[in-house]
């Protein structure tokens, strides 16, 4: 007689694996198969990492760069990274308050891990990013939802705020610009926001990934500049993914206050050990080889900018589709409420039917919206969009 296995932890069985990761692999599958998809499920640019970055990391490579190093990172690269938020901001920042992990998505883990314990509360604006919700349960703590929409620009409010904070909340996340919905909050909204996270002394995660993926001449607003108070609570998650196309190098990197890096290099130390020894070259390299790193995000930028004006024209020329133009990261995030379907139905069904792949709002939380990613070529999005309005007129609308 087999004694059968006992269940899975309470941790595997209550996490939702990322959705959108799930579409765009379906998607990629299709068109493995044959398939002519047009894809707008893409969450990383569709560019190549630049060159000079690649060979930094070529040559460290060569240069027998591949053993264990420092836990948080190596020196020269938190101290770059410390110099660049000096001469992007204005902000003093000590090497030893940067930690280089693997990937944006693990330093957002680790503040978190760092900063919340098992029940308490994190609060996250909706439209989300799709793993915050689940990084918090994985450390015990509880997701609170606050929901914005396209009638203030998807912005959390500081009266909304207020209204979410208990006894047990804990954190804030913040995500300007913001995946899924591109919105960017003006440095006032933000200081208004921060505002009542210092009367309730939050901590709070203020996801800057996006940070220089901004169009229309936005400023964007690095959070823990606001005021020393914001300083001394924030721990600000930025990367090298979105900005240099190097989604699959895994790197990315936090910004603390002292004792808050020192738990997060502990929790490292037991959890990853260093980051990638010879990526962080190449990181190194995006952040030392100044003009040839502009000239690459410049060029990445005229496309994406280009491509937003396209699609946000285009999506709001079909019967029934509004979408707001917005000023950050490669989404438009059009509200599909007026057919009256599920948005889980609207996506599969335009999958189905017309071979066009986008993630349903419900997926980061808000029912009734698409996100679709503008970090594919021009002549995917011109195809795609097409099919997509052919697909709406064979819809019954309800408003
Ligand atoms: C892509 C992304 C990240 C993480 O990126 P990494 O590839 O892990 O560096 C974090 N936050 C947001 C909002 C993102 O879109």
């Amino acid at each position: 007689m087999t004694i059968p296995p006992r269940s899975l932890s309470t941790w595997a069985r209550n996490i939702s694996p990322s959705p959108t990761l799930a579409v765009d692999a379906k998607a990629k599958a299709m068109i493995a198969a044959g398939q002519d998809v047009c894809s707008f499920a893409a969450g990383e640019p569709d560019f190549d990492t630049p060159e000079h970055i690649k060979e930094a990391c070529i040559a460290a490579l060569r240069a027998g760069k591949t053993k264990y190093g420092p836990t948080p990172g190596m020196d020269s690269l938190r101290t770059a990274i410390a110099d660049s938020y000096a001469t992007n901001y204005g902000l003093k920042v000590l090497p030893a308050q940067v930690v280089v992990s693997a990937g944006g998505k693990y330093s957002c883990y680790l503040a978190i891990l760092a900063t919340c314990s098992p029940g308490d509360e994190v609060i996250i604006a909706a439209p989300y990013w799709v793993s915050y919700p689940e990084m918090a349960k994985l450390a015990g703590a509880i997701p609170r939802f606050v929901l914005t929409d396209d009638t203030n620009g998807f912005k959390l409010t500081p009266a909304q705020l207020e209204q979410a904070i208990t006894p047990q909340t804990r954190l804030l996340v913040l995500n300007s610009p913001s995946n899924p919905t591109g919105a960017v909050y003006t440095r006032a909204e933000l200081a208004a926001l921060v505002a009542v996270a210092v009367r309730h002394n939050l901590y709070i995660l203020s996801d800057e990934m996006y940070e220089h993926l901004v169009y229309d001449g936005v400023t964007p607003t690095c959070v823990a500049t606001l005021s020393p108070e914001a300083e001394a609570r924030t721990i600000t998650v930025a990367g090298f993914s979105k900005t240099y196309s190097m989604t699959g190098w895994r790197l990315g990197m936090l910004v603390a206050p002292a004792a808050v890096a020192k738990a997060c290099v502990e929790l490292q130390s037991q959890m990853s050990s260093n980051p990638n020894s010879f990526a962080q070259y190449g990181a190194l390299a995006a952040l030392t080889e100044k003009d040839q790193t502009a000239a690459s995000l410049k060029a990445m930028l005229a496309a994406f900018d280009r491509r937003r004006k396209y699609l946000h024209a285009e999506l709001n020329r079909i019967p029934g589709i509004t979408c707001l133009l917005a000023q950050g990261a490669f989404y438009l995030f059009p509200n599909i409420s007026s057919f009256g379907l599920k948005d889980t139905e609207f996506c599969a069904r335009l999958l189905e039917q017309e071979k066009v792949a986008s993630v349903p709002g419900s997926a980061f939380g808000a029912e009734g919206y698409l996100r679709l990613s503008y970090a594919t070529s021009d002549e995917i999005i011109r195809k795609g969009v097409e099919r997509l309005t052919r697909f709406c007129a064979g819809l019954k609308r309800q408003s």
